[in-house]
């Protein structure tokens, strides 16, 4: 919906009351211009501009129409339906023909220029043709691996997230991004998974994590915290 100028209705664009008509300018005689013959010390100069009495028109109103004042077009809310293509970005501008204010004089339309601007989605983020998405997870499904529901722009789809997957690992769905406007082709969707650690626990979930901490203690668990420690205490050595 925007507001714009429009053709006056009551007088179909002409600015005469309804049952009148306008004049030929009898200043101009209908051309619109005034020549002008001025005496130089190089001799005649001649001089055009356009009619005072009609602003170079060549015609006069006499009785303009009450609803324009005589202009032919009037302030309206209008609603155009506008096709959006997919795959349009921020300032994409679809031109719609004819659909602009009209011309001066009762002369045609301009046309109309809708510069496209994309919210920010919730949970989807853009990146030309690909879509960024963050999911969280628990530790559980990290250490353990799970299967999590991933939402695309075409439905939820299944993914296998494997056992031992780390905090900020990415993973890439072909395909599964923005149709681009211009060649047709689908950009990729890139996943990233954060592990949540749990927070406000209970005593009785405090005592299952040390628990678990304490069977996790055994074996090569953890090889990054591992390899940083044997680092810090080469460093100090
Ligand atoms: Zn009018
Ligand atoms: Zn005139």
């Amino acid at each position: 919906q925007l507001n714009k100028y429009v053709k006056c209705k009551t007088c179909s664009g002409e600015g005469t009351a309804p049952g009148t008509h306008k004049r030929t300018c009898s200043r101009c005689g209908g051309s619109g211009v005034i020549t002008q013959v001025r005496k130089t010390m190089l001799g005649q100069m001649q001089t055009q501009s356009p009619c005072p009495d009609c602003n170079g028109t060549g015609s006069v109103i006499d009785t303009p129409c009450s609803d324009c004042h005589g202009t032919g077009k009037v302030k309206s809310r209008v609603k155009i339906e506008v096709n959006i293509p997919a795959g349009v970005d921020n300032d994409s501008v679809i031109p719609i023909r004819g659909q602009g204010e009209p011309g001066e004089n009762n002369g045609p339309n301009g046309d109309l220029y809708v510069v496209i601007k994309v919210k920010p989605h919730e949970i989807f983020q853009r990146n030309g043709s690909d879509i960024r998405l963050e999911i969280p997870i628990s530790f559980d499904q990290a250490a353990l691996g799970d299967e999590i529901v991933v939402p695309t722009l075409d439905g939820k789809i299944q993914y296998k997230v494997p056992a031992g997957t780390q905090p900020g690992t990415t993973f890439r769905l072909k395909g599964k991004g923005i149709r681009n406007i211009r060649t047709g082709r689908p950009g990729d969707m890139y996943v990233t998974v954060t592990v949540e650690v749990p927070t406000k626990l209970n005593s009785a979930q405090k005592k299952a994590v040390r628990t678990m901490a304490e069977h996790l203690k055994e074996g090569s668990c953890y090889k990054k915290k591992q390899s940083f420690s044997d680092k810090v205490k080469k460093f100090f050595e």
